[in-house]
């Protein structure tokens, strides 16, 4: 008898660390060089992670599908618009944890979620055909001086959401709508492709202007590719609104799911994330800069872009305006 009880126990005691040994990551970020990441968490940790990596809709729909029966332990996505849907979902498990307290910055978390590194909205513009003084902040870009000049993806999409979002927050639903206006009266096309499609179609002279997330450009900037190099001579590139509020910030971050079945290996992770070796991978692999302020990037292209001051609008902000931002769009008709 005892020793079918040690034996239960033992059994009892194996499946337990069995589970701490497991992380299940739902992943929408894209970046290939996010393997390396997760490689050393586990190398670190003996967890090993499997990831799901999908589309945020898709992975937001399967999370709600599985219900309390699903596996994922994190969701991880890039922009505050999509995490806010997923703490709207209620998806989210608040995290206590001291060391996330003291690394992230206060501006770059909720209850629910933390960022783990940060990436500006930025203008750019032809050098030939436009001048930088023309476009120094996002406002310009609404200005009838540059008619049929702007190239921009759909209002739609998260990025431009959380860039409204900010403007909201700032100045107002009035001044944001009076924006969104300008900016779609000043189009040079119907609104088509990604951040990258912007960049080139402004250096081949199809528009003068249009906004960008930095990592882009510092890709194309690392980029051996002599097309991505000559494109990037002629653009010029532009931190908005530095004698107002800064550069538009936005974030790629994360959460512990409600359901977690590992809570303890999750947690692990999130504060994973938040270590230098982490903190410098996002900065060095993805070219965003690292959400932990004393962590500094190995990334001459990244650093190459210089100093500039940035918007610390709280991000939590961002996201509950996300809803509105996409009325105000459709209102104005950017598509
Ligand atoms: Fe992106």
């Amino acid at each position: 008898m005892k020793s079918t009880i040690t034996a239960l126990a033992c059994l009892v005691a194996m499946s337990a660390s069995a589970e701490e040994k497991v992380l299940n990551l739902y992943s929408a970020r894209h970046y290939q060089t996010d393997e390396a990441l997760y490689a050393n968490f586990t190398r670190q940790t003996g967890i090993a992670i499997n990831r799901i990596e999908a589309k945020e809709d898709e992975l937001l729909e399967r999370i709600r599908n599985e219900g309390a029966a699903s596996p994922a332990d994190i969701f991880i996505t890039v922009d505050a618009a999509r995490l806010a849907k997923a703490d709207e979902l209620g998806l989210f498990a608040p995290v206590k944890s001291k060391l996330l307290e003291q690394r992230i910055p206060a501006h770059l978390r909720s209850t629910d979620w933390f960022a783990f590194s940060t990436r500006a909205r930025v203008i750019i513009y032809n050098k030939e055909t436009v001048k930088s003084e023309a476009v120094r902040n996002y406002e310009d870009l609404a200005r009838p001086a540059l008619k049929g000049q702007v190239c921009s993806r759909s209002g739609s999409h998260p990025y431009n959401l959380s860039l409204l979002a900010s403007i909201i927050a700032h100045q107002g639903e009035a001044k944001a709508e009076e924006w969104a206006r300008g900016v779609v009266a000043n189009f040079a096309r119907q609104p088509k492709g990604g951040d990258t499609d912007q960049i080139k179609a402004v250096a081949a002279g199809e528009c003068g202007v249009a906004i960008s997330n930095s990592y882009y450009l510092v890709r194309l900037l690392r980029s051996d590719k002599p097309e991505d190099k000559k494109a990037m001579e002629r653009v010029g590139i532009v931190w908005p609104d530095q004698r107002g509020h800064g550069a538009h910030i936005n974030i790629s971050g994360g959460g512990m799911l409600k359901t977690a079945p590992h809570k303890e290996a999750a947690v692990k992770f999130l504060e994973y994330l938040a270590s230098d070796e982490a903190q410098a991978h996002f900065a060095n692999g993805n070219n965003e800069w690292p959400a932990v302020a004393s962590v500094k990037p190995a990334n001459p292209a990244l650093e190459g872009l210089g100093q500039f001051k940035a918007d610390t609008l709280p991000i939590p902000l961002l996201a509950r305006n996300a809803a509105l931002a996409q009325k105000i769009y459709d209102r104005a008709g950017w598509k």
